[in-house]
């Protein structure tokens, strides 16, 4: 998008009522060759007068046009208190556009803070399930309680969306989505179990090839969007969406292919990729891609006093892995001065708002983890080079930047496994130097599939890591419950992903005292 004229005109047409009757009136009842909504409804980056409805007209998902005349197409959006939509609190007509695949991003604004609100779409006389949106509270509202659920790292091919259908029926003010939401990959018979070494025969298929152009990648999200268990815990709460290394390719960083792709054209791929990124998630404006084609903007959600929750890009302004990016391995790179994660812009925004005005929790949502452990299996010590420990400087300077912040909860993802621990200096000890932050890291929905919960690995990387607390390989999503006394974890396992109707427990649950910055088990 060059300069600042398209983005305003781009920004004037989403979610206002439509004035110029050149557009067309809303299709009459039988106008989509079959049911439109097929993607379901989502609703995500809350503030504490509104949020984004999404949804994407799709009658027919054998294509990435999806069947549609290739026109805008307005639809209606509808916010009530309640459940009957007996009185709108909101509503308007929204233009869903064939350069964004007919997707609809309608920003509402001027509803009451901090309670539940519904809301649904109609087009061409059909009408979409109803959706549970919530406005965030008031930035100093005395909040007593808030709870929001982590998830992510969705592989399609290894395993069913289960994790999501339990998602679905918890109370919660938001859910934090780390990210992999799809996997590029191309069509697999089977996938590597990392535990015994075996391949394990893949759950169900992708359709089409490795992801590269906007109609693979779009394909690719609808597949996906298409899984009712998602769908459901899109529609029961608002998402506050990211994205990881799969949205585009595995462990890109910045405008680096791990393929060694030349960077003009790996930014071609990563366009595309983020272009469909976007036109998939409830998100705002600022996170299509612009002219940079870097979109995903860092973004803040404050619950109150009670939590400030910033949520960060982990990928788009990294510099490159280091240690040829292997596994397990330590190479003097880890300590280059020059290394960036989140790049300065970021993390001057991420310092300067939390030391300004923190919350009572202070929550980071980002993609990959924080501590600094010990990965080695056998050598003396090694990382993993995708995660903030093989970033020593910029980790470090960050940690000491947030010193005066207390009541730190990094919340990550990536690992496919829960993990557990708090976050020190690199290589402090951890039995003189207090943590200065915990850090929940949430396993996976899908990828990585049934895992055994122990691995053979764990009690070698427990041995070398005395301040990790737990690590557990199942599949599942965890929820955090803030007070004004305790942040408390819950690691939710379910006992398969390979066959309908998995069953959930609770693996875990973490407790944090206020002004503790020390894991306890509940
Ligand atoms: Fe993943
Ligand atoms: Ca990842």
């Amino acid at each position: 998008m060059a300069g600042g004229i398209g983005r305003r005109l781009f920004l004037g047409g989403m979610g206002a009522t439509i004035a110029a009757p050149a557009l067309a009136q809303l299709a009459d009842a039988g106008f989509f060759a079959d049911y439109p909504f097929k993607l379901g409804v989502a609703s995500g980056d809350p503030s504490a007068d509104g949020f984004v409805l999404w949804t994407r007209l799709a009658p027919d998902l054998s294509e990435p046009g999806a069947g549609l005349p290739r026109r805008p197409l307005p639809v209606r959006w509808e916010v009530s208190d309640s459940r009957t939509f007996a009185k709108l609190a909101a509503s308007g007509e929204a233009l869903a556009r064939p350069e964004l695949g007919h997707s609809v991003h309608v920003t509402v604004s001027g509803l009451a803070p901090g309670r539940p609100w519904f809301y649904r779409f109609i087009a061409g006389g059909e009408r979409s399930a109803t959706g549970r949106a919530r406005t965030l509270a008031e930035a100093d509202a005395d909040v007593q309680q808030v709870r929001i659920g982590v998830a992510g790292c969705q592989d399609w091919q290894a395993g069913l969306y289960t994790a999501f259908a339990h998602l679905a029926r918890e109370e919660l003010d938001a859910v934090f989505h780390y990210g992999d939401y799809m996997y590029e990959y191309g069509p697999r018979a089977s996938f590597l179990d990392r535990d015994t070494g075996l391949q394990v025969p893949s759950v169900r298929r992708h359709e089409g090839p490795m992801t590269f152009s906007l109609d693979d990648y779009r394909r690719r999200y609808m597949l996906i969007r298409s899984d009712i268990d998602l769908q459901n815990a899109h529609a029961a709460h608002p998402f506050l969406m990211s994205f990881d290394d799969h949205e585009v390719v595995n462990n890109w960083v910045s405008d680096i292919a791990p393929d060694g792709t030349p960077p003009e054209l790996f930014r071609l791929r990563r366009q595309a990729a983020m272009q469909a990124w976007y036109e998939f998630m409830p998100v705002r404006a600022e996170a299509l891609p612009g002219a940079d084609g870097l979109s995903g903007p860092w973004r803040h959600y404050r619950f109150g006093r009670l939590v400030d929750a910033r949520l960060l890009n982990t990928r788009s302004h990294r510099t490159d892995q280091p240690c040829g990016d292997r596994f397990g391995t330590f190479c003097p790179e880890v300590n280059s001065p020059r290394a960036e994660v989140l790049g300065r812009a970021q993390e001057d925004w991420l310092v300067d708002g939390l030391t300004r005005r923190p919350g009572r929790w202070n929550a980071l949502l980002q993609q990959v983890m924080m501590m600094d452990l010990d990965r080695a299996r056998q050598a003396e010590r090694g990382v993993n080079p995708d995660s903030w420990a093989g970033y020593a400087v910029p980790r470090d300077r960050l940690l000491r930047r947030l010193v005066p912040v207390s009541n730190l909860v990094v919340l990550t993802g990536d690992e496919h496994q829960h993990w557990a621990g708090h976050v020190r200096p690199t290589g402090a000890d951890p039995e003189r130097t207090p943590a200065a932050a915990v850090e929940f890291v949430t396993t996976s929905i899908s990828s990585g599939g049934d895992g055994p919960g122990e691995r053979a690995e764990h009690a070698e990387i427990r041995r070398r890591n005395p301040g990790l607390v737990d690590v557990c390989d199942q599949r599942g999503y965890s929820v955090m419950t803030a007070t004004p006394e305790a942040w408390t974890a819950e690691m939710k396992v379910v006992d398969t992903v390979r066959t309908p109707g998995g069953r959930l427990s609770t693996h875990a649950t973490f407790r944090v005292a206020a002004g503790a910055s020390r894991i306890e088990r509940a």
